[in-house]
């Protein structure tokens, strides 16, 4: 999930999906949890930590 409340929409989470499930949309990040594999790859990198797992 994004915590949209710390995102500042930096967009470096973007490049780093594999299968490019996060969008940035009218300025809000959006995941798509059909799409996302949850590799976790874009959790670390955010400089901010607003990406994190969440059980579906
Ligand atoms: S890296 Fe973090 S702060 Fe930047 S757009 Fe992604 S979720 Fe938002
Ligand atoms: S966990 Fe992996 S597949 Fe899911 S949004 Fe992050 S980088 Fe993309």
């Amino acid at each position: 999930m994004v915590d949209l409340a710390v995102c500042d929409r930096c967009g470096l989470c973007l490049p780093l999906c594999p299968p490019a499930a996060i969008h940035l949309a009218l300025s809000d990040l959006l995941v798509d949890r059909q799409t996302c594999t949850g590799c976790r790859k874009c959790v670390a990198p955010c400089p901010v930590g607003a990406l994190a797992m969440v059980d579906a």
